[in-house]
């Protein structure tokens, strides 16, 4: 590639890449982790109500309706939210405010593959912790005073979930920087940090409608924590974009929180998914880690990855890899409906007896 005019500060960075959107046949998706339940109908209503002449005018560059509705349904101030346009930005608008150049930051090897390109991109010093075989974390290397943490729980893209009690023994350890927890599944299964902000002023908990709240299209992400480390993401939101979420996503977003009833009953029909699957996946003879996820981390002794990969494939159905030395034999593979699910393990039963 020809980068004749392309500032030094990006030469030779390699960029994340998102999961396939297919565009030419229908497939079952079961490769972004999307949620496969539409939005609240309150939230199309919402959407329409706002969808008007009123787009002419700039939205509101604070969200304050919608973080005020985040601050009532987490028991927090309204200063101690902050909303971006899709957690990815929101995090990346972290990484920037938060750490500092020549301060080691931490994350373990296997987790979300942003964390290491917002590093790169921002010019930041970071070292990639090794998991556990199991993949669980070691707790302990994540101790030490040290330039800041990221923690994904529960991890991506294994699925599994740390206590509270390790979370707080993390942010604990590390006094003198931000401890960023990303909770994009947390919804699915693993305990909330959010109640330990008022604790912690170094504790940062980021959170996305897309996967929980079934909006990956309107790009509504947010972090809580104490209102200094809130003041700096706004520094740094105001100093490269004042208006991240349009009219629509707050007016969307702010439905989505108030819609509880929907949010309960959706999450639990996906909680409910994932155990059957778990179960006909082991049978099958996969090695599933238990989740707390809106997706199974699965791998096959006798097959490998990248085969599996493509016979989904061939019969209709996506899931994601990653070409990574510890995990390319191993399928992420989201939640769909249930219907969506029986096909995906239809599918995969032909593979295993070699049709
Ligand atoms: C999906 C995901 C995000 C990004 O969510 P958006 O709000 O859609 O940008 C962040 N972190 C993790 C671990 C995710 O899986």
């Amino acid at each position: 590639m020809n980068q004749r005019y392309w500032s030094s500060r990006i030469q030779g960075l390699v960029p994340y890449t998102p999961g396939e959107q297919p565009k030419d046949r229908t497939f079952i998706k079961l490769n972004t982790n999307e949620n496969p339940y539409p939005p609240s109908p309150r939230v199309l209503e919402a959407i329409r109500r706002e969808a008007d002449q009123r787009l002419r005018l700039y939205p509101d560059p604070e969200s304050a309706a919608l973080r005020g509705a985040l601050a009532e349904h987490y028991g927090v101030e309204p200063e101690q939210v902050f909303c971006g346009n899709g957690s990815d930005e929101v995090l990346g608008l972290c990484f920037y405010a938060l750490f500092s150049p020549g301060r080691k930051v931490v994350f373990p090897d296997i987790t979300y593959s942003f964390y290491p390109v917002y590093t790169e991109l921002f010019g930041l010093d970071y070292e990639e912790i090794p998991l556990n075989e199991d993949f669980t974390l070691p707790v302990e290397r994540f101790l030490r005073g040290n330039g800041g943490a990221v923690i994904c729980n529960p991890n991506a893209p294994t699925g599994r979930a740390l206590p509270l009690s390790d979370i707080r023994r993390i942010v604990e350890d590390n006094p003198a920087a931000a401890v960023l927890v990303d909770e994009a599944y947390a919804d699915f299964g693993a305990q909330s940090a959010v109640e330990l902000i008022d604790q912690y002023p170094n504790l940062l908990v980021v959170r996305t409608m897309s996967k929980s709240r079934s909006l990956a299209g309107m790009r509504i992400g947010y972090a809580l924590g104490s209102q200094d480390l809130i003041d700096g993401v706004n520094c740094v939101k105001n100093s490269f974009n004042s208006y991240p979420l349009d009219r629509l996503a707050q007016a969307a977003g702010e439905a989505a929180v108030r819609d509880t009833a929907y949010f309960e009953e959706t999450r639990g029909k996906i909680m409910a998914t994932r155990t059957w699957v778990t179960h006909r996946l082991r049978e099958m003879g996969f090695q599933v880690h238990d989740s707390s996820s809106n997706f199974l981390f699965i791998a096959h002794p006798d097959h490998s990855g990248r085969v599996l990969q493509q016979g989904l494939r061939d019969r209709g159905v996506l899931v994601r890899r990653f070409e990574r030395p510890r995990i390319q034999d191993h399928l992420r593979v989201s939640i769909g409906t249930d219907e969506e699910m029986e096909a995906m393990c239809r599918a995969m039963e032909e593979i295993l007896k070699g049709q």
